[in-house]
């Protein structure tokens, strides 16, 4: 692949890797932006199918890293690692320590927490080899965990993007489809249903699906959720689910999920407008986690809570931005973010 000019590499400011034999870690460090301040990022474990795939996930989410802090008003640049390898059966203790050694290389430019394929307790391990480790607080309630956080967030943009659209105050008898009974998924679908909104929900894992379903969730084919005629569909499963070949069949009027890269392609987002179709930017409306991370790492997580409501009024802000200036959500959210990190100093030198 061809890094330099990858939509996806855009300027990082490093990207480092390393292997060992000794405990079999492949892995790969991005950081993208520290205009704002250290690069915060999670720390995924997937079976690429090639190491290119690998670079091009670690950019790409690096990259994503950076807006999602800047426009949640976090003093954070943007990074990401992953380990490639399938975390079922090539993770150990000792891959997991080396992990700790790499991270530790880069100084402090990096600060690393859990990800898709890595968990709490994952870190405390990873922490054995660098102080660089968040999301790993015992004493909260859901130790450490940020999908509670991000579900939250998620949570408080749906509610924002149905009072721009609706002029609604409450999900009580809103329609929403949730792609992916996951972690954040079913921690959405708790808040939903406890509010009154009639939730439906795809997932190929049985047992995440009877999960969702005992929350109060219906459950519907995993080829049929994303063109269900609903008020909000909220894709909490994968990335590029918004592609040429799904967007003709939607149905929903806003889009508003966790995952992260909905659109495959950014003119996704102007297609989206044109059809009257409110897209809430994911890294705006998914950085609940994110902003709980950093309030754990500063040890103000009482103030967590209040910071990821603010994620509703971020995407007010957007909302009637690109109602006005007839510019899709995604554009404005990218403007509004790079006014904050671009016009910034880089923070090392400040110091
Ligand atoms: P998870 O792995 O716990 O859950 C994902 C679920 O989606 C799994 O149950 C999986 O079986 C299901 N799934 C995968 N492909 C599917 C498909 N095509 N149709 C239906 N279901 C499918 O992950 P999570 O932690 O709940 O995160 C969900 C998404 O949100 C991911 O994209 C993640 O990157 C993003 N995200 C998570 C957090 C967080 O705090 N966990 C923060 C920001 C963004």
């Amino acid at each position: 692949m061809s890094v330099f000019s990858s939509p996806s590499f855009d300027q990082h400011e490093l990207v480092a890797f390393t292997e060992d034999p000794a405990t079999g870690l492949k892995a790969i460090i991005a950081v993208h932006d520290t205009h704002l301040g250290a690069a915060l990022g999670g720390c995924r474990m997937f079976a690429y199918a090639n190491d290119a795939d690998a670079l091009e996930d670690v950019l790409r989410l690096s990259r994503g890293m950076t807006y999602k802090s800047a426009l949640a008003g976090l003093p954070m640049g943007g990074g990401k690692a992953v380990i490639i390898g399938d975390p079922y059966t090539q993770k150990s203790d000792a891959l997991l320590e080396a992990m700790g050694d790499f991270i530790d290389t880069l100084g402090g430019k990096y600060i690393t927490a859990e990800d898709s394929g890595t968990c709490v307790a994952n870190m405390k391990i990873i922490r054995r080899g660098t102080s660089f480790v968040s999301g790993v607080n015992d004493e909260e309630k859901f130790g450490g965990d940020p999908s509670p956080f991000t579900a939250l967030g998620i949570y408080c943009g749906i509610k924002a993007a149905l009072k721009h659209k609706a002029g609604l105050d409450s999900v009580n008898n809103i329609s929403v489809a949730i792609q992916g009974a996951g972690t954040v998924g079913c921690y959405l679908i708790e808040l939903l249903v406890k509010d009154g909104a009639e939730v439906f929900v795809a997932d190929f894992n049985q047992a995440n699906l009877d999960k969702a379903v005992l929350l109060g969730a219906t459950p519907v084919a995993v080829d049929e959720i994303l063109s269900l005629a609903v008020d909000v569909l909220a894709p909490c499963a994968m990335g590029g689910v918004i592609n040429d070949e799904s967007i003709a069949t939607l149905r929903a009027k806003i889009i508003a999920g966790g995952a992260n890269n909905q659109l495959a392609e950014s003119r996704h987002g102007e297609y989206l407008r044109q059809q009257g179709i409110l897209y809430a930017p994911d890294f705006v409306i998914n950085a609940g986690g994110v902003i709980h991370i950093h309030h754990q790492h500063m040890g103000t997580v009482v103030d967590s809570r209040t910071h990821i409501e603010n994620i509703g009024k971020t995407l007010l802000q957007i909302f009637a931005l690109s109602d006005k200036q007839n510019l899709s959500t995604i554009e404005v959210a990218e403007q509004m973010a790079e006014a904050k990190f671009k016009n910034s100093i880089i923070v090392e030198k400040v110091a």
